[in-house]
């Protein structure tokens, strides 16, 4: 899951923070600050992206009330995302959010056991104990775990996840015979496609010793919205903690 950073409530042409009166009217800007992904599984999303609470505006009795209209609650959303994640009561404590944590350590993304047309998502290996359950509730939140084969079938993020694991392997292969004649088209080229595929924890698995294209992959002018604190320009852009002072749990 990417990192994102979606920056401060946007101001209009006379400089005030924007106040809209439907949350759906932050689509655009969400849009131009973070891209038409899924901030969950990272999915591209051509039409129909769902602006998401991030805090549930109607939790159960007893849990906080996420804010309906404030930027600082809004990411974006497919359906099967925001429809899993529904009016579950969440927090940071709790669970992996994708602003407030580096949201690529505590997951990786693996085939089916028994089913070769999908990839999910699964805890990655070597969680701490406090890591581990956190990352497991995150992945029920969404379900990313999913599959979908009922004959009404809505649900295709294992089967775009597989498909981009696909173009990723294909586009490492074509980057390895162009690195070697000019490594910055090489590295472009994979950052382009990779724009276009999402689903950007496989491209970071797969580029991880690549600083050229770790840089463009990260860098948030070309895939807006990552957070770049997430990643460590002296050591080729490798992820890291985002919480450093929690000693427990630095994710
Ligand atoms: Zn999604």
């Amino acid at each position: 899951m990417r990192p994102l950073n979606k920056g401060n409530t946007p101001t209009d042409s006379t400089g005030n923070p924007i106040s809209p009166t439907d949350y759906k009217s932050w689509r655009k800007a969400l849009i131009d600050r973070i891209g038409a992904y899924c901030a969950y599984c990272n999915m591209p999303i051509k039409h129909a992206l769902q602006v998401e609470h991030v805090v549930p505006k109607n939790p159960p009795a007893g849990y906080t009330v996420g804010d309906p209209l404030a930027w600082s609650n809004m990411l974006l959303a497919c359906g099967p995302c925001n429809n899993a994640k529904g009016n579950t009561p969440v927090d940071s404590i709790t669970f992996y959010l994708p602003e407030e944590h580096n949201t690529h350590l505590p997951f990786v993304i693996v085939p089916h056991a028994t089913d070769a047309k999908h990839a999910i998502v699964t805890e990655r290996p070597g969680l701490n104990v406090n890591q581990f359950p956190k990352a497991q509730r995150t992945i029920a939140l969404t379900e990313l775990n999913a599959t979908d084969e009922r004959p009404n079938i809505v649900d295709l993020r294992s089967r775009e996840r597989k498909l981009a694991a696909i173009t990723v392997n294909s586009t490492r292969n074509i980057y390895n015979l162009a690195a070697a004649i000019n490594p910055i088209l090489a590295a472009e080229h994979v950052v382009h496609v990779a724009s276009r595929t999402g689903f950007f924890s496989l491209w970071y698995e797969e580029f991880m010793n690549e600083p050229l294209v770790m840089e463009k992959l990260t860098d948030n002018n070309i895939i807006k919205g990552t957070a770049t604190n997430c990643f460590d320009p002296a050591n080729g852009y490798k992820p890291i903690p985002r919480n450093p002072g929690n000693i427990a749990d630095p994710i």
